[in-house]
């Protein structure tokens, strides 16, 4: 069996990847319809909100580019705090649609310094709206939200837009006590699912900015969302398979308990640092305050070839682990443990890794 310890796709259990082989329905038909509205409400808990949830058939990407063509004006101009690559794309993504971009970047390995962002504010009192990564998945960093969330909306009043992907459903995060406006996260993290869905939240502050945005938009223009929504469909033909899958993930997630989920990957984040620590390996992140209980990115220590560790590892002992991205490619690897991922899983990787270290040039 092979350990796939990369933070998504993440292993997905028999019983979910069995739902998956239910026949097909009719997406505009009553069972689905109920299914639709099941799920719905069900992510609400998981969002902890009462705002609006769509589900959108496409990647975390998907509901990234959705955030910014619902809610802005091509030359609108906008704050992206950003702290990796996933919160880089948050950028890309506004540039290409017209947005007068503020790229408020933080080094690799850091957070977000809530008094730089006040700064930036405070230099740009025109912005419509700020972008941020809960957690930033290349990095393996965990922002300050409640706090970022608390300068934006409660100091400035702007709206706040979040990359929840590999957060929502493994990290606390409270949408409507923090205020969020629009929260984008994906299926195949904490969700323990397959690919394929991307969960959507939308304040009332966010259907206002809706309201007055001129962007181009079709497959996610989430006012055809709600429209839809409104009589039990999904506007085009959804992953009928995902959405099985996501009724009984979501019957499992919410008979655990959020309390129980955030717990679990507390316990699961600090099990793999500890490990970490006792191999003499340093994690990536600046301090363990903001190292994340999702995704944990470690130092590939001097002297030591970064892509042959993740080859080693993959080929010689069946543990897929992640590299590191763009500037950090070769010189961190990181470690998934989203879902249910157990201490022996990662005990695993650990004992794979005594192995491999010192074979490619590792000396403790
Ligand atoms: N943002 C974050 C924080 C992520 O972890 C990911 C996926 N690794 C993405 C965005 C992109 O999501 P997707 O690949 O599902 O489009």
């Amino acid at each position: 069996m092979v350990n796939l310890r990369i933070p998504g796709p993440i292993p997905v259990n028999d019983d979910i990847l069995e739902s998956m082989g239910t026949p097909m329905i009719n997406h505009r038909g009553p069972e689905f319809k109920e299914i639709l509205y099941r799920t719905t409400e069900r992510l609400k808990t998981v969002f902890s909100t009462k705002n609006d949830v769509y589900i959108i058939t496409g990647s975390g990407t998907s509901a990234m580019e959705a955030a910014v063509v619902n809610t802005l004006s091509p030359g609108d101009k906008a704050i992206n705090a950003t702290v990796g690559v996933f919160g880089n794309r948050f950028g890309v993504i506004s540039e290409r649609y017209g947005i007068d971009l503020v790229s408020l970047e933080f080094p690799f390995g850091s957070d977000v310094d809530l008094d730089v962002l006040r700064n930036c504010l405070n230099a740009n009192p025109d912005v419509k709206a700020v972008m941020v990564t809960h957690n930033e998945t290349s990095t393996g960093v965990t922002n300050n939200l409640q706090g970022i969330s608390t300068v934006v909306k409660k100091e400035y009043d702007k709206l706040i837009l979040v990359d929840g992907i590999s957060s929502v459903c493994s990290l606390p995060l409270e949408t409507d006590l923090w205020d969020l406006d629009v929260v984008a996260t994906a299926s195949q993290k904490g969700w323990m699912l397959p690919p394929g869905l991307a969960f959507i939240s939308f304040s009332e502050k966010a259907w206002e900015a809706h309201s007055r945005s001129t962007m181009p938009r079709f497959y996610l223009d989430m006012a055809e969302y709600k429209r839809y929504y409104e009589i039990g469909q999904p506007p085009f033909t959804p992953s009928v398979s995902c959405m099985f899958a996501l009724d009984l993930a979501l019957d499992q997630i919410v008979t655990e308990g959020m309390g129980s989920v955030f717990k679990r990957h507390a316990s699961i984040g600090q099990y793999t640092r500890d490990c970490i620590a006792e191999l003499n390996l340093n994690i990536f992140p600046n301090s363990k305050e903001i190292a994340s209980n999702t995704c944990t990115a470690v130092e590939v220590p001097e002297g030591v070839d970064g892509s042959k560790l993740v080859s080693k590892m993959r080929d010689e002992h069946k543990v897929v682990l992640a590299g590191g991205q763009a500037s950090l490619s070769g010189k961190i690897f990181r470690i998934g443990h989203m879902g249910q991922t157990t201490e022996s899983d990662i005990k695993g990787a650990m004992d794979a890794l005594k192995i491999v270290l010192p074979e490619i040039g590792f000396r403790n």
